[in-house]
């Protein structure tokens, strides 16, 4: 059986090397003078806590009320969230959602955030909404919203274009820089639940734009002075409804099993966060392109998991491209919250002991990786939005980095959760307007030293030749560059520097451009001490060897000089089609392209086959495996129907007259299923999102579709499998089938679970022993069985 797969496994070749590249892979000037900032902490003593209560607006005493009652114990809270300012004009939350945010019983759908936010839009000149860029992938708006004072909003625009000056400061002299900083306001984004589980901050995020545009305390005026706050309300939108749903079906069927959360995202689940290399995602690529529009100051990732409040600067080693400034910042920031938060009398709020640094492949290195200074809370969240007796466990030790840790036992509320976010970030957001001047100031001179670096730690350039085997794919990785706002020039002519030369056409990545770090960081080869500590996360990503596109590190500064252009759009290889007088045949050397497979499944019809072994045709050389379109095999004009779909490729298509005798195999066009069980879906979502973007047609199935189907080969070609946590027996077994069925659909309670990829009656019970059977059955048939990692390990057994 092992040699049928084997033998099977090579007609499909191409399509590996397109899975295997994804697996890797988941692997303007208005002058407005600003005063001179003061001081660096924010008002703290008794007498200054007395003048924040008399100086605010009348407060809410009924929403007060309800903050203290869904509070479960006094010293979980500040005196920056026990109250919440009234306005006869402006609705707070419970206005429009009919309840109180942290209320036990609930959690919001994007739909009612954001009409919270246009409320709050329609209301108050200090807010207004946007429309990121891209749709989430079920055709969801995923919203901005930004708060300040009603000149910041007014002249948003403006702030934008200083911003903008700062981070690229090439075109600016210092002296113009040091007008702008005192001129800029910065932006702290906040970003909130990009993982659908952790449910607090979208909650939290509607009060605090709120607080942010109508309290008149000090505090509060202090941070819409200088700062202008941007809010993503929920970034995995899709994921945010479906759990919302989850939680309401929970509450629809006491004493039923509640289905768990099978799929967040349309794609991926937890690690949608650790597609930050990638951008394969929306929501990766609306964070990317947002932070280019606005270049904030700060990007703030809103997590829920260690107690009570863990704020991030990591343990180390920390990534070794990034401007040591902003490991400083990381750190800057959070000690501020953890002191401030701490002479408050809360409980559990540390720092260090969580998650190292290393990796870039995490969101927030939208900010990180472009000079920004990209942090991240976890704070201890319930996920549902009831109030729960919890255990902590490791983080309740107290340690040198957790002086005051968490209590081991506790009764949590979402209205905790929602006060520990709220405080500490509203702590971080005064802190950097009473220091907006000196995060501004950081923020010009990390992107000066990156535009430096050319010229000081190098290197000066990286040059992706022209004369490489897969030009498509080294032109999908020039333009990822792009979409990360690097700047790609193409070389005029040959390039010639110290012992290395270039042709004309080839991608040269400078690095004297403010994005410089992020490239290196991209190209650049890891060396992870093995000495250091077991790392969180990769511990190497380099682009050119995951991608098998040859990129060369230039030291030689020299290369700065050649001429070039810059790219001003994506890099686009166009394919061409050779002719001949009268054609046998068009051959498409097989280089290990990915479009190679898209080009094969949009040519269903035409009869192509694979050389068996390398050749020579009109005086060039083929590889093994080159495609083999002869004029016999196939009716019509072929040259019309190759013509559209080959310059859409990128590959060549050359017509030979005459075809030397050689071992060919003509290609299927495998009906392909993608098997997903009930348990996990996460990582057959990286697989569809690859072919997808691949046009590679397949019907996605779940393990019930393997159980109930005894004649498998009838309905497809080949199964792919890949990968599922968990021993055979617990993958063939799924969930057990006790109590209640659980269904995984849409319904009135759970519409947005029937917007997914898949349903089912009733999740429970896996593919059982018939459904191995069936499978056994299937690669017998001649079906192509293709099991990925652990599956491979596990099934290999089993068959
Ligand atoms: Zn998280």
């Amino acid at each position: 059986m092992n040699a049928k797969l084997i033998r099977r496994l090579s007609a499909f070749a191409l399509l590996l090397t397109a899975l295997l590249t994804l697996w890797q892979f988941s692997a303007a000037v208005h002058a407005q003078k600003t005063e001179k900032v003061k001081t660096a902490h924010p008002p703290w003593s008794a007498d200054q806590k007395a003048a924040v209560k008399t100086e605010a607006s009348p407060n809410n005493a009924e929403y007060a009320a309800k903050v203290k009652e869904n509070t479960t114990e006094p010293y979980f809270m500040t005196e920056l969230v026990d109250h919440l300012p009234a306005s006869d004009k402006i609705p707070s939350p419970d206005k429009i959602l009919g309840y109180t945010v942290g209320a036990p019983g609930h959690l919001t759908y994007t739909k009612d955030l954001y009409r919270y936010y246009r409320e709050l839009e329609k209301t108050t000149p200090r807010v207004r909404t946007f429309v990121a860029p891209e749709k989430s992938e079920e055709g969801k708006e995923q919203l901005l919203v930004a708060v300040g004072d009603e000149d910041s909003i007014a002249k948003l625009d403006h702030y934008k274009t200083i911003t903008a000056k700062l981070a690229d400061p090439r075109g600016i002299t210092d002296a113009e820089a040091e007008q702008l900083i005192g001129e800029g306001k910065a932006l702290y984004w906040a970003s909130g639940s990009i993982h659908s589980t952790e449910t607090g901050s979208p909650e939290m995020l509607m009060e605090l734009a709120y607080r942010l545009a109508v309290e008149e305390t000090p505090f509060i005026k202090a941070i819409r002075k200088n700062v202008v706050v941007l809010i993503t309300p929920a970034l995995e939108v899709d994921g945010r409804d479906r759990m919302v749903d989850t939680y309401n079906y929970r509450k629809a069927n006491p004493g039923k099993n509640v289905p768990p959360l099978v799929y967040w995202g349309h794609y991926v689940a937890h690690d949608n966060n650790r597609d930050g290399l990638g951008m394969a995602l929306a929501l990766s690529r609306n964070q990317m392109k947002t932070f280019l529009e606005y270049h904030p100051t700060i990007l703030h990732d809103l997590h829920e998991s260690v107690p009570f409040l863990y704020t991030s600067t990591g343990t180390g080693p920390y990534n070794a491209w990034l401007d040591p400034i902003v490991i400083d910042e990381w750190n800057l920031l959070a000690y501020h919250e953890i002191e401030e938060m701490t002479k408050r009398g809360v409980p559990g709020v540390w720092t260090h002991g969580f998650y190292d640094g290393w990796a870039p492949n995490y969101m927030f290195y939208v900010a990180n990786g472009h000079n920004s200074i990209g942090r991240f809370y976890e704070t201890f969240g319930n996920s549902v939005a009831d109030t729960l007796d919890r255990t902590v466990r490791a983080e309740s030790q107290r340690d040198w980095f957790r002086p005051n840790p968490p209590q081991p036992r506790v009764k949590w509320s979402l209205r905790n959760n929602v006060n520990m976010q709220e405080s500490a970030i509203l702590l971080a957001m005064n802190f950097v307007s009473n220091n907006k001047d000196r995060f501004l100031k950081n923020f010009y001179l990390k992107s000066k030293r990156s535009v430096a670096k050319a010229t000081n730690e190098g290197p000066a350039a990286w040059v992706v030749p022209s004369d490489q085997t897969r030009v498509v794919e080294a032109a999908d990785m020039v333009n990822l560059l792009r979409l990360m706002g690097v700047e790609v020039h193409t070389a005029n002519k040959e390039i010639s520097v110290k012992d290395q030369k270039f042709p004309a056409g080839s991608y040269v990545i400078r690095m004297d451009q403010p994005y410089s770090r992020m490239a290196d960081m991209l190209l650049d080869t890891q060396y992870y001490n093995v000495n250091d500590p077991r790392p969180y996360d990769d511990t190497g990503w380099t682009l050119g060897a995951l991608r098998n596109v040859k990129t060369i590190r230039v030291t030689d500064k020299t290369v700065l000089q050649m001429p070039m252009t810059l790219l001003t759009r994506d890099a686009k290889v166009t394919g061409t089609l050779s002719t001949a007088s009268s054609p046998t045949a068009y051959l498409i050397n097989h280089n290990a392209e990915n479009s190679l497979v898209t080009l094969r499944f949009k040519l269903k019809d035409l009869k192509i086959a694979a050389a068996e072994e390398p050749f020579e045709a009109g005086g060039q050389t083929f590889n093994a495996g080159t495609f083999i379109i002869k004029t016999s095999d196939n009716s019509g004009d072929l040259k019309a129907r190759l013509s559209g779909p080959v310059a859409d490729s990128g590959l060549k298509a050359i017509a030979v007259e005459k075809l030397p005798e050689l071992k060919s195999h003509l290609l299927a066009v495998p009906r392909i299923a993608i098997l997903h069980t009930w348990t996990n879906t996460q990582n057959d979502g990286w697989f569809r999102i690859e072919f997808d973007r691949l046009q590679v047609p397949y019907s996605y199935i779940s393990d019930q579709v393997i159980r109930d189907t005894p004649n498998l080969k009838e309905k497809f070609d080949v199964i792919i499998f890949p990968p599922v946590a968990g021993s055979a027996q617990s993958i063939v077994s799924g969930i057990p089938v006790r109590g209640a069925p659980i269904p995984w659909k849409g319904s009135d309670v759970t519409p947005n679970i029937g917007l997914g990829p898949d349903q089912s009656d009733d999740i429970r019970g896996g593919m059982t022993l018939r459904g191995v059977l069936n499978l056994q059955k299937f690669v017998e048939d001649g079906g192509v069985f293709i099991p990925i990692t652990n599956c491979a390990r596990d099934f290999t057994g089993l068959l």
